[in-house]
């Protein structure tokens, strides 16, 4: 039939088009593992695609391996979603699977010829990969779009099963693909892989794209140096707190003298001091709040209601830990001190506006000597709202 020669030729060329994609991800900036792994897919696909439809044109046997090449399909396209979560299909017991299946195919090829065999096997060992593979893709389901992509790799393992069993309802006397159940056994497989190809395709491109802009976003809201919110992080988590976690004070935390720091040392080991600092205040506000970077040496602790410490407190551990904060040898001498400027949200009143108060604060802890602690004064009835710590 004329649809059928049409139908066969868009295949491959549309698998040809999503090759294409997949390579152009790849090698854009940030290009992924997936898109590569996507590429192969889609690639081989192609391959396996005008090998097994386009017999006339290749060497009788050359048919053979599009079965090869269609269980490579089902593992670079596993692995391609699966490398987003640093996940894949296992190895060896694949790999062990392949080699089986095509001892066998090449077997019912060339040695005794058997499409009773062939077939079977062809579907065996696909199923088989599809079930190794499953599992990662239910262990990774974080997101809509990773429930989506297990959904579906789902439907396809269950496709390759009911085709299995269909196949046993075939006169398997009747000859290969003269047939007219074969031929509509045949266009259902043809049908089905690219209804899946199609969705399969969609969904790596849209993880991939997906990927790429969280990428991007991470890139723009945290600070490469210390891994901390940046500003535009800081921006962000207020957007987000908003509609959920008010913040109940504000610290401003700023490195005293860094600039001499800067000045005796030079500019790397002050970096390495703003790193060390951080992994600091990071690890003392581990559940009570969010530590931002400010500007250069400047950062501000948020903390949330309900925690069991009291703000005062939180402030002198933040400052004291800060002091302690040592640099690995031969820089273990160097000490830095910070000033901490603390205002405690008032009712009605913005973070903007507690930042601004705490900045105050610090100025005067600046004024004061450095290394203290300074509470803002408006606001600064509140001191001790959270504070449940048993006596
Ligand atoms: P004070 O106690 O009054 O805060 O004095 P200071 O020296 O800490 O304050 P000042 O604002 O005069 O200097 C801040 C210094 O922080 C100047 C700048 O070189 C340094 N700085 C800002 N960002 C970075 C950075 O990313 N890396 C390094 N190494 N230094 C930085
Ligand atoms: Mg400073
Ligand atoms: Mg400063």
């Amino acid at each position: 039939m004329i649809t059928d020669k049409i139908f066969f030729w868009v295949l491959p060329v549309m698998y040809g088009v999503f090759t294409a994609v997949f390579v152009t991800l790849a090698r854009s900036e940030g290009g992924t593992s997936s898109a590569k792994k996507g590429a192969a897919a889609f690639g081989m696909g192609m391959l396996a695609i005008i090998l097994d439809t386009q017999r006339h044109l290749f060497p009788h046997w050359f048919f053979t391996m599009a079965v090869p090449l269609h269980w490579l399909v089902l593992w670079y396209t596993s692995d391609a979603f699966l490398a987003r979560h640093g996940d894949k299909t296992p190895v060896k017991p694949a790999a062990t699977l392949f080699a089986i299946g095509l001892a066998i195919n090449l077997y019912a090829t060339f040695i005794v010829d058997s499409v009773a065999i062939r077939v079977p096997n062809a579907s065996i060992v696909a199923i088989a990969i599809l079930t190794l593979a499953l599992p990662g893709f239910v262990k990774n389901r974080a997101k809509r779009l990773d429930k989506v992509t297990a959904f579906v790799v789902a439907m396809c393992w269950l496709c390759y099963l009911v085709r299995f069993a269909f196949y046993f309802t075939l006169d398997q006397s009747g000859e290969y693909a003269r047939t007219s159940q074969w031929s509509q056994y045949m266009m259902i497989f043809y049908f089905s892989s690219a209804i899946f190809a199609l969705s399969l395709a969609f969904l790596l491109m849209m993880a991939i794209t997906s990927d790429m802009v969280a990428r991007h976003f991470v890139a723009a809201t945290v600070d490469p140096l210390t891994g901390v919110a940046n500003r535009r992080g800081f921006e962000r988590m207020l957007d987000e707190s908003q509609e959920i976690l008010p913040f109940h004070s504000v610290l401003m935390v700023d490195l005293d003298h860094f600039k001499q720091v800067n000045d005796t040392h030079g500019h790397g080991i002050g970096d390495g001091v703003l790193v060390a600092v951080s992994q600091t205040l990071i690890s003392c506000c581990k559940g009570l709040g969010e530590v931002v970077r400010f500007g250069g040496e400047e950062f501000v602790v948020l903390l949330r209601p309900g925690e069991r410490h009291a703000v005062l407190q939180v402030a002198e551990l933040l400052r004291t830990a800060v002091a302690a904060t040592r640099l690995g040898a031969p820089h273990h001498h160097l000490q830095v001190t910070a000033s901490v400027g603390v205002a405690v949200l008032d009712p009605d009143e913005d973070v903007d506006d507690a930042i601004r108060r705490a900045d105050r604060a610090l100025y005067r802890a600046k004024e004061n000597g450095r290394n203290r602690v300074v509470f803002a004064e408006a606001g600064s009835v509140n001191l001790n709202p959270v504070a449940a710590i048993p006596a």
